[in-house]
C-alpha cells in the first residue's frame, strides 16, 4: 500500500503555514473591529444535528457527511460551523445572558465532495456568526466588513452577489412556482436536477450543469413573490449597503447549498483569480429560525463562512519567517552539553535559538545559521571552552569577538537589542 494523506485532504507544513497564521490572524483582528469573539465548538456533532439544520435533501446531508457509530452516538465530523454554534448557543442559554452575540471561528470542516482546484474534503473555513439582531442593517454590515477585509489582505476584483429566500411560505410558495415552471421542461434538465425537481427544486438553480443553467435563466424570481415584511427587510439591506458604499449584484438564482437560509442570501466571489469554477471565495446568510428550531427562544440570527484556502489562492499575503535570532554551534570534543546549556539560557532569556549538535563542521554549521536567518552564531569550540569563552559572531555586522562563557547570553541580548547593521557614525570616536 502506497502510504499517502486521504484524497482531498492536505498537509500544510512548514514554509506555508506561516500564511495560514497570517490570514487567520488578520481575519481574527479584522472581525474584532466589529465585536466578534471566537467561540470553539467540537469537530464532533451528533448527526442528526447537521441532517436537521442543513436539509436532509441537501448534497452535503445526502452524500458528503463523514459519518459514524461510536459508543452508541450517530457522530459526523463537522461539515460546516453553523449549526454546532448555535447548538453551543442554546445550550449555553446565550440569549438569556446578552441580547445580541457575535461570535467567530476558524477551523477544518469535512466534506467528501469531488476534489478540485478549491474544492477539498478537509478544508478550512473562518467565519462569524451574529444572533440577536434582525435588522437588515446587520446584514448590510457583515457583508461591509468582508468586502473591507478582502481589500485589507489585498484580494481586488470581488464581486458581491445578493439575494432574498423570504420568509415563513415565500419559499413554499416559490418551490411551487420553480416546480410549475420546470415540470413541462424536465426532460432538458440533468439526472439530478429531475431527481431535485420532487425533492428540492431551488437547488436547480444553484446546478452549475450547464443543461440546468439554460433552463434556469428563465425561471421565475423569489424576488417577485416576497411578502410585505420580507421585501422591506431586502430593500433595508439595500439600502444600508448604499449608505456603506458596498456595492453589490442582485442575483436572483442564488440559492446556495444549505436549507436553513432566511430572507438574505450572500455570496462574496474573486472575478480576477486562479480559482476558476470555485471562485466562491465565501457565503452566507440569514438563519431566522435556526436557535428555535433547535429547542432555543425565537432568536434570528446571520453568519457567513469564508473558505481559507481559496483566500489564499487569491491573496498575496505573505506570512512572517521564523527565523531564530540565535545559532549555537558546538565544535568538539565534549562541547554538545556546555552548548546545550548555552542554548537553554538564551532561550530561557527570550532568545530563539537554534543548535546543531550533530558534530558537522563549523563551515556547515555557519552555513546552516545563515540560512535559517540567524542573527548570531555562537560557537562553543573545544579550544575556547577550555578558557571559559565562547566564539560569538554578528552575522549581519560580519563582526566576531570572545566572550566568556558565563557572560554570552548578556552580550548576545545587547547585540540583538543593536540595530542590526551598524548606523551612519557608529564605532566613530
Ligand atoms: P458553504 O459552507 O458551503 O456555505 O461554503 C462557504 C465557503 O467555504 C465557500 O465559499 C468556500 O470558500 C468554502 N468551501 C466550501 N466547501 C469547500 C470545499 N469542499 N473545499 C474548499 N472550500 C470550501
Amino acid at each position: 500500500m502506497e502510504l499517502r494523506a486521504v484524497k482531498g485532504m492536505n498537509d500544510i507544513l512548514p514554509g506555508e503555514i506561516e500564511r495560514w497564521h497570517a490570514l487567520e490572524s488578520a481575519f481574527m483582528s479584522h472581525v474584532a473591529l466589529y465585536g466578534y469573539q471566537e467561540a470553539r465548538t467540537p469537530m464532533l456533532e451528533h448527526t442528526s444535528l447537521f441532517a436537521r439544520q442543513i436539509g436532509e435533501t441537501t448534497d452535503v446531508v445526502e452524500k458528503e457527511m463523514y459519518s459514524f457509530t461510536r459508543h452508541g452516538d450517530d457522530l459526523t465530523v463537522r461539515p460546516e460551523g453553523t449549526a454546532g454554534l448555535a447548538r453551543a448557543y442554546v445550550e449555553h442559554n446565550i440569549h438569556a445572558k446578552e441580547p445580541i452575540t457575535r461570535w467567530c471561528y476558524v477551523g477544518p470542516m469535512f466534506r467528501g465532495e469531488r476534489p478540485a482546484k478549491g474544492r477539498y474534503r478537509q478544508f478550512y473555513q473562518a467565519g462569524c456568526e451574529l444572533y440577536g439582531d434582525a435588522g437588515p442593517f446587520c446584514d448590510a454590515e457583515m457583508i461591509e466588513m468582508l468586502v473591507t477585509f478582502l481589500k485589507r489582505i489585498g484580494i481586488t476584483g470581488v464581486s458581491v452577489h445578493i439575494n432574498s429566500l423570504g420568509s415563513g411560505g415565500t419559499r413554499e410558495r416559490y418551490r411551487d412556482a420553480l416546480v410549475g415552471y420546470f415540470t413541462p421542461i424536465q426532460s432538458t434538465l440533468s439526472e439530478d436536477s429531475q431527481r431535485r425537481l420532487a425533492k428540492n427544486p431551488l437547488r436547480i438553480l444553484d446546478s452549475k450543469d450547464p443543461r440546468d443553467k439554460e433552463a434556469a435563466a428563465g425561471a421565475p424570481s423569489i424576488l417577485g413573490i416576497l411578502a410585505d415584511d420580507d421585501r422591506a427587510h431586502w430593500d433595508g439591506l439595500r439600502t444600508h449597503l448604499d449608505a456603506l458604499g458596498v456595492p453589490y449584484v442582485v442575483d436572483a438564482t442564488l440559492v446556495r447549498g444549505l436549507d436553513y437560509y432566511t430572507r438574505t442570501l450572500f455570496e462574496l466571489r474573486a472575478t480576477d483569480s486562479d480559482l476558476g469554477a470555485q471562485n466562491t471565495l465565501l457565503g452566507g446568510g440569514r438563519y431566522d429560525n435556526m436557535i428555535e428550531g433547535l429547542g432555543g427562544p425565537k432568536v434570528p440570527a446571520i453568519g457567513f463562512a469564508a473558505g481559507i484556502e481559496r483566500l489564499l489562492i487569491s491573496t498575496q499575503l505573505a506570512g512572517a519567517a521564523r527565523a531564530p535570532r540565535c545559532f549555537v554551534a558546538p565544535l568538539g570534543n565534549g562541547t554538545v552539553g556546555p552548548a546545550a546549556v548555552l542554548a537553554r539560557d538564551l532561550r530561557a532569556a527570550g532568545i530563539g535559538t537554534d543548535m546543531d549538535g550533530r558534530g558537522t563542521s563549523m563551515r556547515a554549521m555557519l552555513r546552516r545559521a545563515d540560512n535559517l536567518g540567524a542573527r548570531l552564531c555562537i560557537i562553543v569550540g573545544e579550544t575556547e571552552l577550555s578558557r571559559g569563552v565562547v566564539q560569538l559572531k554578528d552575522l549581519s555586522r560580519r563582526t566576531q569577538q570572545d566572550v566568556p562563557l558565563d557572560a554570552a547570553v548578556r552580550v548576545a541580548t545587547d547585540l540583538l537589542a543593536a540595530s542590526p547593521t551598524p548606523s551612519a557614525g557608529e564605532g566613530a570616536p
